[in-house]
Order: C-alpha cells, then structure tokens, then sequence
C-alpha cells in the first residue's frame, strides 16, 4: 500500500520488544512458542531486544504495552490477534496507538476472497475484517492464511504486526520481515552451532574454558537441551563494516573447539541428529532397518520426519513384547526365557534378525526398561541395549541412562543415531 502520510524512517533500530497478544497465551492454554521463535531470530538479525509481553485480548492493555515499547524501546513485534473476530483487536490497537484510520487493503481483500474459494467455505462479511490496515502500512502478504501482517514506521519508531499461528507467522517473518530488521539493524551478527552429543554440558565447557573466558569478538555461548549441548559462536560487527577477513577469528575458534571436542561433534551447521544420520546414509548409499522394543517406533519416527527417508529406511519393526520378538523376528522364546527380554544375547539377536528380515545393509535394535516400574524384564530402569548389525559385523552396546519414561526413551533414541553416525564415520 502506498504511504498516505508523511513518515519519518528510523536508519536504525535500536531495540523491538516481543508483545504477543491472546486470552489463551496469558490462560497457559497455549505455550507461547511466537515468543521463543522471535526472540531467536531478532538475535540472528541483529536488533537487540530487552523486553517481552504477553496480553490478553483487551485494548487498553495492548495500548499500554504497545506505549510502553515506545518509551524505552524503539518499537515491537507484535503476534496474534488479527483474525476476522470481535476479540481479535491488534489492528484497531495499532491504529489508535499511531493516531491513524484503518482502511480495507484491496489486494488483501482479493486474497482473503480467494481464499475461501479455493477451500470451498463459505465467506463472511466478518471474514473480510483481516483486510483492514492502519493507513501508512506497509502490508506484508500472507502466503499460509487469510490475516496480512504489516509494517509501519513513525516517528522513529517501529511496530511489525504478523498473525497468531506459529506456521502462518515463521513464513511471514522469513519472507518480509528478516531482511527488512537486517537492514536496519545496529550490529550485523552471524553465528555459527556446534553441535555435540555423548558429553554433558560442563564436561564439554571444562574442555573449552579457556577459549570462552577470552573471548570477546567472536562470542561462544553454551545450550542445553535433553540429552545434547550445543555452542553458539556469534560474530558481530557494524553494518558496512564487515570485510572478506572478519570471518577468520570465526574459524579459528570453530577450528580450535573441534579440536578439543573432536568426535562428540555431530554437526557445525543447522541439521539435527537424525538429519545428519540420514544424510550419512545416503551419501553411503546404505538402508537400515530398525527393531525397536522400549522406544516403540520412535527412532523410525525421528528417520521418518526428513523427506526421502524411503532411500535410506528399508522398514522397522515394534516388537514390543517377548511374544512379538519371536513371532515378528524370530528371537528363540528359551533366550528370552534364559537371559532376558532385556539382555545382550537378546539385543544382538534382534539386530541380526532384523538385517536378515529387511534385507537392509544395516540394522539397530533397541530393548530396554524405560520405567518408571521394572516391568516383567527385571533389572534396573534405564537399562537399555542398543544392537548393531552389518554384512561383518554386530555388536552390542549397554546404555545405563536416567531420568524419566520420556527422557530414557529420547536419549535411547539419539544413542542409536550416534552410534550408526559413528559407525559410517569410522568405516570411511
Ligand atoms: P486467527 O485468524 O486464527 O484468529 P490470529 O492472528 O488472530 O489468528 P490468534 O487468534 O491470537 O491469532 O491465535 C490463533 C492461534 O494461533 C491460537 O489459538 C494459537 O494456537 C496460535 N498462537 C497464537 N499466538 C501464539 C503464540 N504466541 N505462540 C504460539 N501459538 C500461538
Ligand atoms: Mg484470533
């Protein structure tokens, strides 16, 4: 939309404060999950932000924190309330915090129009609310729902609106938003993941303390999540600034921390374990086939979320009771009458069997006691044996892991995707 009014355009930003909006967020009926996201991308952008709020579905309110952004920050970020109902209120909001109209946005209302073509549901005249805009928007599209978010600098200051739904509001801020913070932003950041599993976090730190205590300009931060550590190296430096040789610091500490974290690294970069599994197995053009006990499918589930997982997962099998382990794999019922359902003998004979079953290059089992009561398997919760099956090789590995029936289960599951990482690694 064309700028109706004369606007002063910040250079910068010096800071966005998160405002999310929504009864259901301040309920605790949604995890506010906007929030997270937004906060992690405004710190890859590199505009500060030293604030967040969240607010219910009341005008006065959102008035008021949308103010307060303005008083002490240079604007916000605002998620949700911009559906077609009475309590959907953020653009109004906007509208009167600006002391501007709002008008219907022809080519939003065209969109929302084709919208409910295309899905074959009937319109109403409510519906054609989210075309509103506060005059002097600049209208970002909506290319996942009917709501258009929007963009309007005044006076120095900033307000971003984008819609509720995490998916509808991740798409609008890649396509419109990140580029347009960047060439705003008062410092330009780029950071680096390490990712490690296998070590815990103080373990991993003890090894790089000194490379973090000295740091400046890279920065290296440490994160925690079940079961896995990662290390945030961030660069940053003043927009216009940034010549070919500010990226050698960045890969002198990258470099220096592979050197003392060497194999517990599974990826510099952005892909997770199961989609650095994947990928190994595809560049060694081999299949796998899964037999899992405890974990019930959910090492199969985390190969099967990545597109293409049919080149590389020849099939899995959920044998879950000592009945299902003889019938579906063939596992002699006297062995797991003599050693265990979860036992070594037992674990390496269900890799086995399921390579044999799958006709796969590679196979994992999993059996174990994921609690919280010992169940019929005896032995201690936590327990787990991870089996290991190729053309000329098999093994068995015991996990003695702690926590909860999710925990175990999760960290079973990433256990098993180290070990075929390690394995296709060491084999070259
Ligand atoms: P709609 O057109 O669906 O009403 P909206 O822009 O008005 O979209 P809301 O009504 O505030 O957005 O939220 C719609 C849904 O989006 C919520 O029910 C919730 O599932 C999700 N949602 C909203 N805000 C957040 C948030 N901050 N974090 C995670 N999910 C959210
Ligand atoms: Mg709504």
């Amino acid at each position: 939309m064309e700028e109706q009014t004369p606007r002063l355009c910040p250079d910068t930003i010096k800071s966005l404060e998160i405002i999310c909006v929504g009864t259901e967020l301040l309920m605790g009926h949604t995890v506010n999950t906007n929030a997270a996201y937004l906060a992690e991308q405004l710190a890859c952008t590199g505009v500060p932000s030293y604030y967040q709020s969240v607010v219910g579905d009341n005008p006065e309110r959102l008035l008021e924190v949308i103010r307060m952004s303005f008083s002490r920050s240079g604007g916000a970020i605002l998620t949700g309330g911009l559906g077609p109902t009475a309590d959907d209120i953020t653009v109004e909001t906007i509208a009167r915090m600006l002391d501007t109209g709002v008008v219907i946005h022809p080519e939003s209302q065209e969109r929302i129009e084709r919208h409910f073509q295309a899905h074959h549901i009937p319109m109403t005249p409510s519906n054609l609310k989210q075309a509103r805009v506060p005059v002097g928007a600049r209208i970002l599209p909506n290319d996942r729902g009917t709501a258009p978010g929007g963009i309007l600098e005044v006076c120095g200051k900033v307000l971003i609106w984008l819609p509720g739904p995490p998916t509808e509001m991740r798409e609008m801020f890649e396509k419109s938003v990140k580029n347009y913070l960047k060439s705003r932003a008062p410092l330009h950041i780029e950071s680096t993941y390490i990712r490690l599993f296998g070590i815990g976090e103080s373990a991993a730190e003890d090894r790089i303390k000194d490379l973090m205590i000295h740091q400046t300009n890279p920065t290296i931060a440490p994160y925690c999540s079940t079961g896995e550590c990662m290390f945030r190296i961030s660069y940053s430096s003043t927009p216009g600034h940034t010549d070919s040789s500010a990226r050698e610091p960045v890969d002198h500490l990258i470099k220096a921390v592979s050197d003392r974290l060497g194999d517990y690294i599974y990826e510099i970069g952005k892909r997770t374990l199961p989609e650095v599994v994947s990928d190994l197995l595809r560049e060694r053009k081999k299949t796998i086939s899964f037999a899992e006990s405890c974990t019930a499918g959910l090492l199969t589930s985390m190969i099967g979320e990545y597109p293409g997982a049919s080149d590389i997962l020849s099939g899995s099998v959920i044998a879950y009771s000592n009945t299902s382990k003889t019938d579906l794999l063939g596992i002699p019922s006297q062995l797991i009458a003599t050693r265990g359902a979860v036992s070594e003998e037992v674990a390496m004979e269900m890799a086995i069997r399921c390579r044999q079953k799958f006709s796969s290059d590679l196979a994992v089992s999993i059996t174990g006691i994921a609690g919280p009561d010992k169940g019929t398997a005896g032995g201690p919760v936590g327990l787990v044996y991870l089996g290991f099956s190729q053309q000329d090789k098999a093994f068995v590995r015991c996990l003695r892991l702690s926590g909860d029936r999710s925990r175990i289960r999760y960290i079973t599951a990433l256990n098993a995707l180290d070990l075929i990482r390690k394995e296709l690694i060491h084999e070259g």
